[in-house]
Formats: structure tokens, sequence, C-alpha cells
């Protein structure tokens, strides 16, 4: 007998699909029954993890218009219209803002808010003929508030989320739900060798991959009734100061 998915039959597109969050997106999103086309720029890796999910790599630099509007087209002629596009690839940087210069500031912008433009711009009309969609923006607890050294990509993030209302309010007209995703730490390459202070966190150690994806497949599939709106996991960091007494 075949064992039924959530997402039987679903088209998605993960960026930054390659390692990390994406990686993991990808997998469960496979698991549950969806077509995974994985989009990144590392592409032996993407190729591998494509070969064992049973989806399809492309080439996709997130910044590059022509490469999207190429990727869609692939996704659609071997799988067909797009379901889902998780808008996941993203670079972080290290600098404070006094001397962070202009060419790193327009790589993080690029990369992790006019890539994610770029996607929502380009998928309308896939969900549009798919008839319906869900687009989930991976930003961070980096779009709910500051950080030192981070401001490039708090902005960047701070975008992600809005612009997520803005495409929800949008693409609404073509039965498309747009949310954003707002992870604290989580264990990946990105973050290796980063010294974050956990003890004094209401959940105090680092997330896992695994833990977001889990997320995102109910955004996508169960979460029926939201649009617009954040959805944080990043074990209580951003919800206050725990005081010693
Ligand atoms: P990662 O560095 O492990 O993976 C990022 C992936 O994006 C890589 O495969 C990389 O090749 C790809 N990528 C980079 N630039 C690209 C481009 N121009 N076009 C296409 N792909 C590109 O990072 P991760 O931790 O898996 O992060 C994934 C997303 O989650 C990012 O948007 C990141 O900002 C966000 N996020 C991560 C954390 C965390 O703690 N790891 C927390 C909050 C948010």
């Amino acid at each position: 007998m075949l064992s039924m998915g959530k997402l039987d039959g679903k088209v998605a597109m993960v960026t930054g699909g390659s390692r990390g969050l994406g990686e993991a997106d990808s997998r469960i999103l496979a698991r549950e029954g969806a077509k995974v086309v994985v989009c990144d720029i590392l592409d032996t890796e993407g190729e591998a993890l494509a070969a064992e999910i049973d989806g399809a790599y492309i080439h996709l630099d997130v910044t590059s218009e022509e490469q999207w509007i190429k990727a869609i087209a692939f996704a659609e002629e071997k799988f067909g219209p797009v379901d889902i596009l998780i808008n996941n690839a993203g670079v972080v940087a290290f600098t404070p803002l006094d001397s962070c210069d202009l060419a790193e500031w327009n790589r993080v912008i690029e990369i992790n808010l006019t890539g994610t433009f770029l996607g929502i711009r380009h998928i309308a009309a896939s969900m549009e003929r798919a008839g319906s969609g869900v687009i989930v923006n991976i930003s961070s607890t980096a779009g709910l508030t500051g950080y030192s050294q981070l401001g490039a990509y708090v902005a960047s993030k701070w975008g992600v989320r809005g612009l997520t209302k803005s495409a929800a309010l949008d693409l609404a007209k073509y039965n498309i739900r747009v949310v954003s995703v707002h992870p604290g730490p989580i264990e990946t390459p990105m973050t290796a060798g980063l010294d974050v202070g956990f003890s004094r966190r209401p959940i105090p150690r680092i997330g896992q991959p695994e833990e977001v994806a889990a997320m995102v497949l109910f955004l996508v599939a169960d979460a029926t009734f939201s649009t617009g709106t954040e959805f944080v996991l990043d074990g209580g960091a951003t919800i206050g100061e725990m005081v010693r007494s």
C-alpha cells in the first residue's frame, strides 16, 4: 500500500537547499510526498541531496533574476507548477556598523532581502497556475530585535519580515499564503564556532535544523488560516530577560 504524505502531488522549491536549514526543509517536504527542487550555489552537495530525496537540483544564485526565471521554468518542466517556495538562502556578516563597508552591506541585503523579493516576484505566476501556493520566508530573531555587529543582517531580516506582509496582501488574490519564520541560533554551518550565551535562556540550548523544518512543514501543510504573520522558534530568547535573584 502506498503511504500517504501531507504533500503528495505538491511541487516545492527550497533556496539555499544544499545544507543547513534548507537541507532539513528539503528532506521533510520530500518525506511528506512533495517533489522538491533543491536550489543553491553549492552544486555538488545539492545534487547529492536531490538524488537522495528523489527530487531535482538546479543552480540558483538568488540575486540573479535571470536564474530565478530559469529555475522556476525548470521546476515546472520537471514536476509542474510550483505550490511551495521556501526562501531560505541567506548569509551573515559580523561587523559593527561603523566599520561595515558598502560592499558588505550590499551583499547581505542583496542575498537575504533582494533574493527573497525576486523569489516572490517570479513564483507568483507559477503558483497562480497551480491554483494556490505557500511562500515561507526565513527571517530570524534578527528580524524581531537588534543585535550588535549584525546591522546589515538585522536590516535584511526586518526587511524580509515586512516584505512578507506586503506579499501576503498582494498575492492573496491568487490564493497564496506568505509567512515569515524567525529562528534563534540553530546548529548549522552558519553558526559553527559562534559563541552564544544560552544559560540564561528559558530553553538553554541551540536549536536543531529539524525543529525549524517541523515548523516549516506545519506552515506549508496545516496553517491554512495564517498569512502575513511571524512564527518564532528561539527557545524564548526574545521574550525578555531572566532576572537573577
Ligand atoms: P548555511 O550557511 O548553513 O546555509 C545557507 C545556504 O544558503 C548554503 O547552502 C549557501 O550555499 C546558500 N546560499 C548562500 N548564498 C546564496 C545565494 N546567493 N544563492 C543561493 N543560495 C545561497 O546557513 P543556515 O543556518 O542553514 O541558514 C539558512 C537561513 O536561515 C538563512 O537565511 C539564515 O539567515 C537563516 N537563519 C539561520 C539561523 C541559524 O542560527 N542558523 C538563525 C536564524 C535564521
